[in-house]
């Protein structure tokens, strides 16, 4: 195991005080490229690092869920069937996280679960048996971290290019990448890399692949 008991769960300023026990992520933008209603398994890409960084939310012993809103069901340009597909492809691609939360609803339809609404992250939490403040929500745009922040969960925002300013100003912490995200809520891997640049051989620069790369 990469992390001691006591470096997981230091979160001091995230907005949780709890010991961190599950990162929820984003779908689209965030564990894969966005494909706009994507029903195709084919087409499922990982996002750089993402892999390798949920293997290390895994192996600190943390529990793994995805909320995703899929508002293409409301609008008739895909079936649950497809999102599923979708969702298991990307359970292969990735290792099976431990709870899904989908929302098929458009805006209009004003339920309780399309993010920026908390409903999907506070059922991965119930579902989960974990506290709002354990837990962590990762994604690309503004209505993840307002989600997030609705749910009383800490956040995470690893913007893309479709990423607007004024949201990546309006979120509390910001990563450059998947991997990057997960070294804030977990901490660097041991020995904190030193300042200036310098890596210490054998040590993960934060941001880049680690040894063995990708799986
Ligand atoms: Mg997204
Ligand atoms: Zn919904």
């Amino acid at each position: 195991m990469l992390f001691s008991e006591g470096e997981v769960g230091n979160f001091a300023g995230m907005g949780g005080t709890g010991t961190l026990k599950a990162v929820l992520f984003d779908r689209d933008g965030t564990l894969v490229v966005d494909v706009p209603y994507n029903g195709d398994p084919r087409l499922v890409r990982a996002m750089d690092h993402a892999r390798a960084a949920v293997d290390r939310v895994r192996s600190a012993g943390l529990a793994t869920g995805v909320a995703s809103n899929q508002s293409g069901v409301a609008r008739g340009l895909l079936s649950l069937s497809q999102v599923d597909a979708v969702n298991r492809r990307i359970d292969q691609l990735f290792g099976p996280f431990d709870v899904w939360e989908v929302c098929p609803h458009r805006q209009e339809d004003n339920c309780g679960c399309r993010k920026p609404a908390p409903g999907m992250i506070i059922n991965a939490c119930r579902r989960l048996g974990v506290a709002p403040d354990e837990v962590a929500y990762v994604g690309d745009i503004g209505v993840d971290v307002e989600a997030a922040r609705a749910a009383g969960v800490r956040h995470v925002l690893v913007p893309t290019p479709a990423t607007r300013v004024e949201e990546v100003e309006c979120a509390g912490v910001v990563a450059r990448d998947l991997w990057h995200a997960v070294d804030i809520l977990l901490g660097p891997p041991t020995p904190p890399t030193p300042p200036h640049g310098q890596v210490p051989v054998g040590q993960v620069p934060v941001g880049q692949v680690p040894r063995g790369g990708r799986p």
